[in-house]
């Protein structure tokens, strides 16, 4: 089924800061890095954690599984680690089965929101801890080390004990040592969690240059959907033990195919209503109030059907007279107006209806007040509905 040619991996030289970014990229075959092939779990032999997997990794690329608690994002990093095994289906390495390939034999750099440090080890020896085991030379040890503390931004460093360090420091030092042995694959589970705000943001940014730098593949997990659109290539998202959609970042913000990944990933503005007539990819959506929008029908619902619809917020356009011409447009009343520096937030009440965001840019023109009547014209590309 697979039959990519299997190409050495050991022995580059990833951690390397020569302008090149001093990767020799471990393949040119232009298969996936990794597959996941009808992959399933079940811990206790009756519910699915991880119902049917089809997931190919690429070179190179920073991947998050992005998803709610307890939809089996760390049960698939787990059984890509090597950890834990799948009850059904294959993962390939570069074509090559490793379903059953023990963790360290794996040789992937791993980095756990709580994967401690080894509290009584200097910093430089908790970095160095990969490459001893290893067997690495002495004098190979050090200056690979002192290049992962650099790559990290902890020169000097070094001597340290951990509980010397703060929380953002201990973490870029799991990063070293994660990375210090040159693996081509590096897995993180919330690695930031633990961080507070500042510093995760902060974090986020280093990652993303050091993925940039080293063009080492990372797989991420995270609940957090501003984490995973900050920071990804791609991002896989995870609901009950499947992949509900993996796209990247710009296209499952815009065009998400389902009701829950336009509900968890970003903002959205939500409408329920039925759908009237249908006509291939649009549809009528009737409110409640019998006023009728025409929208995307992703899903292919039929007519009379209960369906919601959703738009992002910055997609609204308020009117504050109606907009006859443009049609597609709901009335609604402004109840509460947000100052957000670069935006407003508009809130809105619709009959029938959740609140509606709109965001508005302040150079918009329009100085809205609360409890005046607005139409709410949503451009038809921009509103979609999902059975
Ligand atoms: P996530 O990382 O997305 O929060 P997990 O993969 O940790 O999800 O968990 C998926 C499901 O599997 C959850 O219902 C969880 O309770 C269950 N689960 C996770 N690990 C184990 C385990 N070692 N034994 C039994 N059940 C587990
Ligand atoms: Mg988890």
């Amino acid at each position: 089924m697979n039959t990519m040619p299997h190409e050495a991996t050991q022995g580059r030289s990833q951690v390397d800061s020569s302008p090149s970014g001093g990767l020799t990229r471990s393949d040119r075959s232009g298969g996936p890095l990794v597959r996941f092939a009808g992959v399933q779990k079940t811990y206790d032999g009756l519910s699915l954690v991880v119902r049917s997997l089809d997931l190919d990794i690429q070179r190179g690329e920073f991947l998050s599984l992005l998803g709610p608690s307890g939809s089996g994002k760390t049960t698939t990093l787990m059984m890509l680690a090597g950890f834990e095994s799948p009850t059904a289906g294959e993962i390939l390495l570069d074509g090559s089965p490793i379903t059953r390939t023990p963790p360290h034999k794996r040789n992937f750099g791993m980095v756990f929101q709580n994967y401690a440090l080894f509290p009584h080890l200097s910093v430089a020896d908790n970095v160095a801890y990969p490459l001893t085991v290893r067997k690495v030379p002495k004098g190979d040890i050090a200056t690979r080390v002192a290049k992962a503390l650099d790559m990290v931004q902890l020169v000097g460093k070094g001597e340290r004990l951990p509980g010397q360090l703060s929380g953002g420091q201990q973490q870029r030092v799991a990063l070293a040592r994660a990375l210090v042995f040159e693996p081509q694959l590096v897995l993180m589970d919330e690695p930031l969690g633990a961080l507070d705000k500042q510093l995760r943001e902060h974090m986020q940014i280093e990652l993303k240059e050091l993925h940039r730098k080293l063009g080492v593949t990372f797989v991420y997990v995270t609940h957090d959907q501003g984490e995973a659109l900050t920071m990804s290539d791609r991002v896989a998202v995870f609901n009950d033990g499947l992949i509900q959609q993996i796209a990247p970042v710009e296209q499952l913000y815009e065009t998400p195919v389902n009701r829950f990944v336009a509900g968890f990933v970003g903002d959205s503005t939500l409408l329920t209503g039925t759908v009237g007539q249908a006509d291939g990819d649009s549809c009528e959506l009737v409110l409640p109030t019998g006023e009728r929008l025409t929208g995307l029908n992703i899903n292919r619902a039929l007519p009379g059907t209960q369906v919601l619809a959703s738009v992002r917020p910055e997609r609204i356009e308020p009117c504050l007279v109606k907009p006859e011409a443009l049609g597609n447009a709901v009335q609604a009343a402004v109840t509460d107006i947000i100052y957000f520096g670069d935006h407003l937030r508009l809130r809105c009440a619709v009959n029938g209806q959740a609140p509606a965001t709109v965001k508005l840019p302040l150079a918009g023109g329009l100085q809205p007040v609360v409890g005046q009547a607005v139409w709410l014209h949503i451009p038809q590309p921009y509103l979609r509905i999902y059975h």
